[in-house]
């Protein structure tokens, strides 16, 4: 996979604005304790019903890392609690348990959310149990590795280490993968080090509830992203267009596109350069002026809508990324690249080639009281004119 400067910026911001968020959230609830802590007996049950419900619906929408996660910190919670053992053997084991945790949220972020009925559900509990080995004998294989050592290793050194390393791989994770489930995860892992480092900062409680809540909007903006967004270009689908719709005022515009000749491209080219040129034409295409708003209709056709703007308004913005799309040249990857060998890359047998295409726009503007079906069909029959009067062009 290769990975531009610019996409390491967008990463490390999508990254930033969650924990940036997350922070001001708990630094405003920490300021305002006088207004919650006579809720404290409720928020301290809390976390013991929202996690089994948040591993539950992460479950359900095959997020089995957030289930994984959920679990963990509930377990945590109950020994907190003295619910499956004392709470004493948590200073005991204060520090395999800080471990194995950070150690844990750390395989989480490189795993794949797979079923947890599974054989990958089987490997996972083998391999934190192998964690749970490993961080709860820390000490043993310290005092054996001290004894061949000139000068010992102190415990504080090697776990200060262990969880650098972690924090390392979880850093390393989120640029080269970052998604909701993973930015939550990391968020866990700040907060589950904030609790062994600063424990006096939040009660324990309250940071745990967090994690819970970060889980739930997680598995709900995933969701909203599955329902509201297409798939192959990632512009914003037909069931996204409607939903706008409802917010819209009585003035806009709304543009149909079509790509030109595209299922003969597709003959020529086949299926999947067909889909690579979709995904460069919506990649375009989502970078319309005008305040135009870009949304996958289906196939290879697209709707703009531009609000509080009329035709003639409209036509600058349109005209521009028509004639951008027409003088595009798009490099398309050879599919084959991986199948051949060195010598036959060399070659310049897998060369990439360079397509382009043209699209046909009709736009219609809408009247009052006209519902929207109605301006829609207009904008398809001024597109249904650009095509007949030779395509590649902006009919109104
Ligand atoms: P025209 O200029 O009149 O629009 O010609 P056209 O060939 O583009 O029109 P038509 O609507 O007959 O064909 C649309 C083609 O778009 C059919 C199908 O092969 C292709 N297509 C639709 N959706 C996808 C997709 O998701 N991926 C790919 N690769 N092709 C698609
Ligand atoms: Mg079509
Ligand atoms: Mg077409």
């Amino acid at each position: 996979m290769e990975l531009t400067l610019a996409d390491i910026v967008l990463r490390v911001r999508s990254v930033l604005l969650p924990m940036l968020l997350t922070g001001i959230a708990f630094f405003l609830v920490l300021n305002v304790q006088e207004y919650w802590q006579h809720w404290r007996p409720v928020t301290r049950e809390l976390p013991l019903w929202l996690f089994p419900i948040a591993a539950l619906v992460s479950l359900q929408f095959n997020r089995s890392r957030l289930a994984y996660l959920a679990i963990l910190l509930v377990t945590f919670y109950c020994m907190n609690r003295s619910i499956i053992i004392d709470s004493k053997y948590l200073l005991t084991y204060k520090v395999p348990i800080f471990l194995f945790g950070s150690l844990s949220m750390s395989l989480l972020l490189l795993m794949k959310d797979r079923g947890i009925a599974s054989i990958h559900g089987f490997l996972a509990f083998f391999t934190f149990m192998a964690c749970a080995g490993l961080t709860f004998n820390i000490e043993t294989l310290l005092n054996h590795s001290n004894k061949l050592l000139t000068t010992p290793l102190a415990i504080d050194d090697v776990t200060l280490t262990f969880w650098a390393a972690t924090a390392i791989i979880i850093s390393i994770g989120m640029l080269v993968k970052n998604t909701l489930t993973t930015t939550t995860i990391s968020l866990a892992f700040i907060l589950w080090s904030l609790l062994y480092f600063q424990p006096h900062t939040i009660p324990i409680d309250i940071a745990l509830l967090g994690i819970a809540v970060l889980i739930f909007l997680s598995v709900l903006f995933d969701s909203y992203h599955l329902a509201y967004r297409d798939e192959l270009t990632g512009l914003p689908s037909r069931r996204a267009l409607y939903n706008l719709v409802l917010s819209l005022s009585n003035k806009y515009c709304v543009a149909m596109i079509d790509i030109d000749h595209f299922k003969k491209f597709n003959d020529t080219y086949g299926h999947d350069v067909g889909d690579q040129v979709l995904k460069l034409v919506a990649s375009r295409l989502s970078k319309v002026t005008g305040g135009g708003k870009v949304f996958r209709y289906g196939g290879e056709e697209f709707t703009i809508i531009f609000p509080r703007k009329s035709v003639e308004q409209t036509l600058e913005h349109l005209e521009a990324v028509r004639e951008e799309i027409q003088n595009y040249e798009m490099v398309i990857r050879n599919e084959n690249r991986k199948n051949t060998d060195k010598s036959a890359r060399n070659k310049g047998n897998s060369k990439n080639k360079t397509v382009s295409v043209t699209i046909s726009i009709g736009v219609a503007q809408h009247e009052r009281k006209q519902d929207f079906d109605k301006t829609l069909k207009a904008a398809d029959v001024a597109l249904y004119k650009a095509k007949k009067q030779g395509r590649n062009q902006v009919c109104s």
